[in-house]
């Protein structure tokens, strides 16, 4: 309350509070009086209390988000995609080309990156592209070769589901649905993704708050699936010099926060192939429970994302560079 607040301001929050349902606390002390307010199941607006007689600030001490937080469920989740377990000691790493192209190049790629020790493929059949100009994934024949290529490799699949129209067909094909950051706050569809029953690759909005981005998954959990990797992707910020920028410190603040596994997108994330193995290092020195890697056998003719795709060659340099970050920090590859 503020210094000049009198008895009946106190006492008016205090009535306001119990109109809720909840219980009001008046703490007074040498300058203030603070009044905690308990008994709330859910998150409480401040609007409910900031426009009242004598009330100097509205503080929130508990999360908006229940579900996902470590609060809630101090254990690590490890989500299983396709038999793959993310979230554990070993890192994962997850690759393959930003958009499925023809069956010759994912399976192509798709072997590539098993051979060289990935554990999940990605590719997408529908893709989100700026430009209606630009190629919009092949569609269902798309989530065919992605079934295809993993018949081929034993590598699970990622793949995104761009609208609610289309969950049910995805999940057919798919090991895990991934919510691309353009959709981060579909709620729609990450309530559908929450009833699919299959694992979710939430990536991380470009303008998203890291509680944003929990309310985000709090979606899919509250529908009954505890199945969520998040994915940081890079956020937009006044840099020119990469596409996004790779947000790195969220890593340990999702650790902190949530159970749930984080991975890091270092692609998307700089947009550029010379930064890709760097910023790899870093998110794994950082804590990231694995990396996404967009990988391309022929970069120069990708139909998405080409300058930052990495040849099979750079992948084999980053897993090998990868693997001792990894042991430092105490995880295997
Ligand atoms: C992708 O992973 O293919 C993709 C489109 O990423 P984002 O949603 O992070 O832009
Ligand atoms: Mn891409």
């Amino acid at each position: 309350m503020d210094r000049t607040a009198r008895e009946s301001d106190v006492a008016g929050v205090v009535a306001a509070a119990e109109k809720l349902g909840l219980k009001a606390h008046p703490i007074p002390g040498a300058q203030r009086t603070a009044i905690g307010i308990t008994g709330n199941k859910g998150a409480v607006g401040p609007a409910a209390f900031e426009n009242l007689p004598g009330v100097l600030e509205v503080i929130r001490v508990s999360h908006p988000y229940k579900l996902v937080s470590r609060e809630f469920h101090p254990e690590d989740t490890i989500v299983s995609i396709g038999g793959v377990p993310v979230g554990g000691t070993r890192l994962v790493v997850m690759a393959g080309p930003c958009a499925v192209e023809s069956l010759e190049q994912t399976v192509t790629i798709a072997k590539a990156v098993k051979d060289l020790g990935a554990h999940l493929l990605r590719g997408g059949a529908y893709k989100p592209r700026t430009s209606p100009y630009s190629f919009q994934g092949l569609g269902e024949d798309g989530l065919r070769i992605l079934a295809e290529a993993r018949d081929a490799t034993g590598l699970p699949v990622v793949t995104e589901v761009l609208d609610t129209a289309t969950v049910d067909l995805v999940a057919r094909y798919a090991d895990c649905l991934q919510i691309g950051a353009r959709n981060m706050q579909n709620f729609e569809l990450l309530k559908l993704a929450g009833r699919s029953g299959k694992p979710v690759l939430l990536k991380r909005g470009m303008s998203a708050t890291l509680e944003e981005f929990l309310l985000a998954a709090e979606y899919v959990l509250a529908e009954g699936n505890p199945n969520v990797v998040l994915c940081e992707r890079g956020v937009r910020t006044f840099n020119d010099f990469t596409r996004n920028t790779l947000d790195l410190a969220v890593v340990p603040a999702v650790e902190r926060l949530s159970h749930l596994p984080i991975l890091v997108d270092p692609s998307h994330g700089t947009g550029r192939r010379d930064k890709v193995l760097p910023m790899s290092l870093a998110s794994v020195a950082a804590g990231a429970d694995g990396i996404a890697i967009e990988v391309h056998h022929r970069p120069a003719e990708a139909l998405s994302d080409g300058p930052q795709a990495l040849t099979p060659e750079l992948f084999a340099d980053l897993m090998a560079k990868v693997r001792p970050v990894a042991a430092a920090v105490g995880r295997m590859l």
